[in-house]
């Protein structure tokens, strides 16, 4: 892409209204704009981070043998009637009423749409177990709503139900997801410490938050430090894996147990705060039951499905990766979810060496580099790569475009290097 004729607003001051840094960030590196509070704009370039964070999420969903699918954003506020939901949710649910006074709701999660799904079309113990997932946005009418995408009021999320016939099968669900999550953020390339947590409007048993921990963290978090070099990748034995992730202490404020606590070595403490972007639960037979879904089993008795749901922050995940990866000069993006992989600067623009080598890495890098191409002064492009926070910076000068020499930056290090063409192509895409 060129930089020259793309929507890429980014901004030298900074933003009254914006209190934390991945705020500020994302406002300045022209990511996001809000449109009203706690409602945001995802400009193209804020886009490209949401959708590969969410191609990660749906692959892991997908290997962990969840099906995608997409329920409506507005729902019916009688099946939140029959859950018993309609009223204890408060003002947190926005209720819209129709043409018609039917009355109608922006959903802020999807227990009782799928459930309802579920009762439909599944009848026999044959048809269980299941687990479904879609990735959709969802409202809460958040008191206060701050921190620009890390606490809004409309936030894309990546919500997931199992259902199974009993609670071995239940919890097989649970430890299959949190293996998902821990992958996911791997990949994604941020870590995310499981916790033990409340189930708070969800209601059931067994839950835990995942936390990437930053100063700016509205929970208070408390965990073992064996845990922060832990693998997300996952080995075949699932039991030893939950086991590896969970039997160590790790909680946040509100299920901080001091007993536990402080059979953790002193040297291993670790006191902190953190940004939660995900949370598992299960919850038995709460919906299945109070919404009449049952399936019939082997010898013909009623059986009232065990569930869980799974949700991620994919909208959140983009303010936490920046509040967890920045530094002075702006944002500092993993390679798997950077909006380009590289940003190519041409130093000298109408030079025909310089451009000659731009245009070729330009075309061999494709889609995802984008390719300074202005009339502006050098320190002006190096200031804005940073800020974007590309991985790579290819910067072509007069001076080495004369001997087919580019300089090749790493964001994350600083580290730079004269390289020819080639070798930078081949690192940039190694
Ligand atoms: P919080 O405690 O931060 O209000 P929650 O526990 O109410 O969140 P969940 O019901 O667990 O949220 O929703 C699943 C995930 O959706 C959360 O882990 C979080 O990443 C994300 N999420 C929840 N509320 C918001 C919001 N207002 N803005 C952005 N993301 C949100
Ligand atoms: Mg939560």
């Amino acid at each position: 892409m060129r930089l020259s004729q793309s929507l890429i607003p980014t901004l030298k001051e900074t933003p009254a209204e914006a209190q934390i840094a991945s705020h500020r960030l994302m406002l300045r590196a022209g990511l996001v704009r809000q449109m009203a509070s706690g409602i945001y704009a995802w400009l193209p370039t804020g886009l490209r981070v949401l959708t590969k964070i969410a191609n990660i999420v749906r692959e892991e969903q997908n290997l962990s043998g969840a099906q995608e699918l997409l329920m409506p954003t507005i729902q019916s506020a009688d099946l939140w009637r029959e859950s018993g939901r309609y009223d204890a949710y408060g003002k947190e649910m926005l209720r819209i009423t129709d043409r018609h006074d039917r009355e109608l709701l922006y959903g802020p999660t999807n227990e009782e749409m799928l459930t309802v799904i579920m009762r439909d079309a599944v009848k026999s113990y044959r048809d269980l177990p299941q687990m479904l997932y879609q990735i959709q946005w969802k409202f809460r009418d958040e008191v206060r709503p701050r921190f620009g995408v890390l606490r809004g009021r409309e936030f894309l999320m990546k919500d997931a139900y199992s259902f199974d016939l009993d609670y071995e099968g239940a919890f097989l669900s649970y430890k299959k997801m949190m293996a998902a999550y821990l992958r996911t953020f791997q990949r994604i390339g941020v870590v995310a410490i499981p916790m033990r947590a409340d189930t708070g409007q969800i209601g059931g048993d067994l839950s835990h938050e995942f936390h990437i921990l930053a100063p700016t963290g509205e929970s208070g978090v408390f965990y073992d430090a064996a845990l922060e070099s832990n693998d997300g990748r996952g080995t075949p034995d699932l039991d030893a894996f939950y086991a590896a992730h969970t039997t160590k202490y790790a909680a946040t404020d509100e299920k901080h147990d001091l007993e536990s606590w402080s059979k953790v070595p002193d040297e291993r403490k670790r006191e902190g705060r953190g940004i939660e972007v995900g949370q598992i639960f299960y919850f038995g037979q709460k919906y299945s039951q109070a919404m009449n879904f049952s399936v019939i089993g082997k010898d013909g008795s009623k059986i009232f499905p065990e569930m869980g749901s799974y949700g991620i922050g994919v909208s959140r995940l983009v303010g936490a990766i920046v509040e967890a990866r920045h530094d002075e000069a702006g944002i500092i993006w993993p390679d798997a979810i950077a909006p380009f992989k590289a940003a190519i600067l041409n130093l000298r623009q109408g030079d025909s060496a310089t451009g000659a080598i731009c245009d070729s890495l330009h075309d061999k890098l494709g889609p995802d580099c984008l390719y300074d191409d202005r009339e502006e002064r050098a320190g002006a492009k190096f200031a804005e790569a940073d800020l974007m926070g590309h991985p790579w910076q290819i910067i072509v000068g007069p001076r080495g475009a004369a001997t087919g020499q580019v300089e090749l930056k790493r964001r994350a290090t600083g580290e730079r290097a004269e390289l020819s063409v080639e070798d930078a192509l081949a690192k940039v895409l190694g």
